[in-house]
């Protein structure tokens, strides 16, 4: 495994790390499983976040005994300095530590950003813990372009993470930048949130950019980081063969589809809308289609349900056309 140094931190991660979102599907022993496979493979880097339900906790209890082995880093959407201190020391004693390598702001937008930065702000107790050594650095997370490039002028900002994948490359010059201002770039969605079908593909083109310091796939399954590190350590360029394959992916995704994030959520229908357009790119896209079905319709609440209230769009970080696009998919669902 390749070791890089995520930028101003000064600390030697792995180039592929674990993202944490994946672990809430499975239990806390499975975890111990993963985070016993990923010591001996030299997997170093893991990432969760508070919001990502008991992924902090599992994690905690999976790497016991072994905490020094990781560089741990999570996030919050605490905007105040109250609620981020009461993060922070609820990450401490999921993770069973006293001791956070990095702690991100998650996901601010503009407005939130400057409640973050302001009188009161998160980043006051974030500053606090990091004087009391509870936390290691500080980082931000993004969706929007805005925001990771104020984000590129802040001081305090060690890494940023943003998606970068074959689909979304909105964010490649300001990723040379992180590079160019020593700030750590992290890669997320590398395979579009489960959009991309060709982890390896996915993964390829994110590791041929040597702007991204590392890159962070979900996984739940031993296999998985077994074929991922495969992936991340396959040395030479691009061939043309993979390239071809990337134009296809774009030819095939397009920019119009669900990334899987959840920030839509809750809907006031209840309609588990992810997984709508999960079924839907299963029925469309993979030839799934009985299987598809199948799950789509053991969903109590459908896309055919929705009231048309629009609340869900003002949360998409990815500005998608959620009522027009769950139409579609109970047209072709019939529900
Ligand atoms: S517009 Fe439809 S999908 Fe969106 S929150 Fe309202 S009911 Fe749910
Ligand atoms: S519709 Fe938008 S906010 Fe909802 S999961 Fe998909 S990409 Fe995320």
């Amino acid at each position: 495994m390749e070791y890089v140094t995520l930028g101003k931190t000064g600390l030697k991660i792995s180039r592929m790390g674990f993202g944490g979102i994946p672990i809430q599907r499975i239990d806390a022993a499975g975890t111990k499983k993963l985070m016993e496979m990923m010591a001996e493979k030299g997997i170093n880097y893991i990432d969760s976040a508070r919001g990502y339900t008991v992924s902090e906790s599992f994690i905690g209890e999976g790497i016991e005994g072994m905490r020094e082995k990781f560089v741990l880093a999570t996030k919050s959407m605490s905007r105040t300095r109250e609620t981020m201190a009461k993060d922070i020391e609820t990450s401490l004693n999921n993770f069973r530590t006293d001791y956070i390598d990095l702690y991100q702001v998650h996901n601010p937008n503009m407005e939130q950003l400057e409640q973050v930065i302001g009188p009161d702000g998160a980043l006051e107790a974030m500053m606090e813990a990091k004087a009391a050594g509870k936390i290691g650095h500080l980082g931000l997370t993004a969706h929007s372009l805005e925001v990771f490039e104020k984000a590129l002028d802040m001081d305090w900002v060690e890494t940023i993470m943003f998606p970068y994948n074959i689909v979304e490359r909105q964010g490649e010059e300001l990723i040379h930048r992180c590079r160019e201002k020593n700030i750590g770039f992290i890669d997320m969605k590398p395979l579009a949130g489960g959009a991309i079908e060709d982890g390896r593909l996915a993964l390829r083109f994110v590791c041929a950019n040597p702007d991204v310091t590392v890159v962070i796939p979900g996984m739940y399954d031993i296999s998985e980081i077994e074929k991922n590190m495969e992936a991340v350590e396959a040395a030479g360029p691009l061939t043309e063969e993979e390239l071809a394959a990337m134009e296809q992916v774009r030819k095939q995704l397009g920019t119009n589809f669900c990334r899987r994030c959840n920030y839509c959520q809750p809907c006031t229908a209840g309609i588990n809308i992810s997984g709508c357009f999960l079924f839907q790119g299963y029925l469309d896209r993979y030839g799934l289609g009985d299987w598809a079905k199948d799950r789509y319709n053991a969903m109590p609440v459908k896309a055919g349900d929705c009231v048309d209230c629009g609340a869900c769009e003002t949360r998409c970080p990815y500005n998608l056309p959620i009522r027009d696009m769950l139409k579609k998919c109970a047209e072709e669902f019939g529900a």
